[in-house]
């Protein structure tokens, strides 16, 4: 070892390849309803409410310019990001018109992007209020208070000390985040809530408190404009929503296995009778997470077919001895199994499975622009 390695060079090496063959798991991904989702949760609150949307994280595994295309043109006039290069890729393929927000703020070494790509970056604490008034005066802010959650944006304290001067300066949006809101009776969402008032309640801008959570716990909480992600994408709480995802997965190989004869890795799956196994193209490398094992289902069309063994990291085995025949794909995530229902056998959240969907699916889009 030793030497020092090569950082800038590792930026410039050609990206992953983009699967071509038919060995690849296919995730589809149907823009349609993306807008759809997003028609559903606009109508949920008053016509003088803005509906923007979040696409942090490529558009929770999405595709952010896919996903951003469509709601652009669907009539979308806000979008956050977290970090200030994913706005300026968005910017790229959006163009001017619409605002872009970042919810990060304004870090050093952000101000040239912010100022090139015209982005929004909340500031969150007085250092980024110092930062954003030396490095970028007349440049458009929003801020993020924090009314308990605790995780990111201005302490109460801090708020008062320096309110008038930052209102002064004319910020764009205000905003709070929701720490129970999936809980619809959770007490955390009234106290946020005064808490947000109290700060906020009398200031001549316009206010935000609600992600998918916070559209549905209804008008009290949707202030001027609502900012939903995870149900644009087909995820809880939004029961209503659309599905978005299908991810059909290959089948490489079948097998008979004998009773006593065991499965993948640890042999923690031994057969009690003849089996027929089939081996598919996708593992945890794609986001198919180890711990959803053997609690997972795929799909032969109707017939549910469960997951036997340990899903390693390209490769999962199920037990199909309930086909007649075995088809050339498996649908895992679709029409019978939603990504929550992923999430639930793997003991983790929606948010977790989509952004983990990972680069090495031979992506389709369906009602692209
Ligand atoms: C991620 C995020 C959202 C969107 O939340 P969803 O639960 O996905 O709707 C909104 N606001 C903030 C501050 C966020 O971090």
């Amino acid at each position: 070892m030793g030497g020092r390695l090569p950082i800038r060079g590792l930026t410039r090496l050609p990206p992953y390849p983009t699967p071509q063959g038919m060995g690849a798991a296919c995730l589809t991904i149907d823009l349609d309803a993306v807008r759809a989702n997003w028609s559903a949760l606009d109508a949920m609150s008053d016509a003088s409410v803005e509906t923007a949307a979040v696409i942090k994280a490529d558009a929770y595994g999405l595709g952010a310019m896919q996903v951003g295309k469509v709601l652009f043109d669907a009539g979308v006039k806000g979008f956050f990001v977290a970090l200030a290069e994913e706005g300026r890729a968005l910017r790229r393929v959006l163009g001017d018109a619409p605002t872009i927000y970042v919810f990060s703020g304004h870090m050093d070494g952000d101000t040239d992007v912010l100022l090139d790509a015209r982005l929004t970056p909340f500031l969150n604490s007085p250092e980024h209020v110092t930062r954003h008034f030396a490095k970028t005066p007349g440049h458009p802010f929003g801020i993020q208070l924090d009314t308990g959650m605790n995780r990111l944006g201005m302490e109460p304290a801090d708020w008062d000390a320096l309110k008038s001067d930052l209102l002064d300066a004319g910020p764009t949006l205000v905003v709070s985040h929701l720490a129970c809101a999936d809980e619809p009776d959770h007490p955390m969402n009234t106290q946020q809530l005064r808490s947000f008032q109290d700060m906020t309640d009398g200031i001549p801008v316009r206010r935000s408190l609600a992600a998918t959570g916070g559209a549905l716990l209804g008008p009290a909480y949707h202030f001027d404009l609502v900012r939903p992600g995870i149900g644009l994408y087909g995820g809880l709480p939004f029961v209503d929503a659309a599905h978005t995802l299908r991810v059909d997965v290959p089948v490489i190989q079948t097998r008979t296995v004998r009773p006593f004869e065991t499965v993948g890795y640890g042999n923690s799956w031994t057969a009690k009778v003849e089996t027929t196994v089939a081996t598919v193209a996708a593992g945890y490398a794609d986001g198919l997470i180890r711990a959803m094992g053997p609690n997972a289902v795929l799909f032969a069309g109707e017939t549910p077919c469960p997951v036997i063994g340990r899903v390693s990291m390209d490769l999962i085995t199920v037990d199909v001895s309930g086909l007649d025949d075995v088809p050339e794909t498996l649908e895992i995530i679709g029409p019978h199994r939603q990504v929550d229902d992923v999430a639930e056998a793997a003991g983790t959240i929606g948010y977790e499975i989509l952004t983990s969907l990972g680069a090495r699916y031979d992506r389709r889009y369906l009602g692209a622009v």
